[in-house]
């Protein structure tokens, strides 16, 4: 095999706190993540070429990503190439669907498609668990990436527990033509006092008992207090989709991503038409909660 294609899929949260900062800087966060059908594709090929340093090219079809060691994908293939001692050089092609610093995990998701891919290209047989502690050390999200579906993520983010699916309801997303900034998010955080926390054990005891109904009135993000202070569109979003019948409308990690879970296709549909008319400058998306 020389040629292998992924499909990178995109992450919502359905609940977000964060519940501590440790000494070394990090955040204690417990976080319910959910799969998306919104996906990217990463193409893997092998060059052929024998390479004394790893030979990654990466190619994109979005100029605002670097195609160099800042890419994720650049630092998971390099990992990939070290750990297993591959010489030969491989082109990573990333066709990006998935708006970039969004709060859907697009930079995490292409890179866990790399270590994937790379097992998969070059007949590697790295087991999961191995894979999952690559991952954790390119990004926080990575290994949930690697999991997909529907988990709880405490810790850092690396402690991952596999929940029920939820069902595949259909999804509208908003991403404000804001970026925003996970780092600063977290920082400022910092500066003021959590006073509501939401109740993370409620949503994932929902999720195990089969009732999504329970899910998305208990959905909270503690990091939508920061980032709606800049990105005032995100709230108004927010009430126009639960307006316009989502059972459940939120921001997703640290923003400005808005998404609403609706209860049908046709509400769904519903609301994008409408949603489309509105005069807010940024990207409307329609997919669907996604499970592997
Ligand atoms: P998260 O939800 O994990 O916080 P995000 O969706 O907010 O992630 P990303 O889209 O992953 O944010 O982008 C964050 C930064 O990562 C951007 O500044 C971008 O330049 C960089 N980046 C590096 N590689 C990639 C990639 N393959 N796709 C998207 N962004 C990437």
């Amino acid at each position: 095999m020389c040629e292998i294609k992924k499909n990178a899929y995109a992450k919502i949260n359905l609940g977000l706190d964060v519940t501590g900062l440790r000494e070394d800087g990090y955040h204690e966060v417990k976080m319910v993540m959910q799969s998306l059908l919104l996906h990217d594709t990463v193409t893997l090929r092998k060059t052929g070429e024998q390479e004394e340093t790893p030979g990654i090219r990466i190619t994109v079809n979005d100029p605002a990503l670097p195609t160099d060691r800042r890419n994720l994908c650049y630092k998971a293939a390099e990992r990939m190439l070290s750990a297993y001692g591959i010489s030969e050089g491989i082109s990573i092609d990333i066709r990006k669907e998935i708006p970039i610093a969004a709060g859907l995990a697009g930079g995490s998701t292409d890179a866990a498609a790399v270590l994937t891919g790379i097992n998969e290209l070059f007949s590697l047989g790295v087991a999961e668990e191995e894979l999952m502690a690559h991952g954790k050390q390119i990004g926080a999200d990575v290994p949930f990436c690697l999991m997909g579906g529907t988990a709880l993520s405490e810790g850092i983010g690396e402690k991952l527990t596999a929940l029920p699916a939820m069902p595949a309801y259909p999804v509208l997303l908003f991403k404000p033509d804001t970026d925003v900034s996970t780092a600063s998010v977290y920082k400022r955080l910092d500066e003021k006092p959590i006073e509501v926390h939401p109740d993370i054990d409620g949503v994932v005891a929902a999720i195990r008992r089969g009732e999504p109904a329970g899910v998305f009135s208990r959905m909270g993000n503690v990091l939508a207090t920061v980032t709606e202070e800049d990105v005032t569109i995100v709230p108004v979003v927010k009430e126009k989709m639960k307006a316009l019948g989502a059972l459940g409308a939120m921001m997703s990690g640290s923003g400005p991503t808005v998404f609403g879970i609706f209860g049908t296709e046709k509400a769904a549909d519903d609301a994008y038409a409408v949603l489309k008319k509105e005069k807010w400058k940024g990207r409307l998306i329609r997919t669907a909660l996604f499970h592997v």
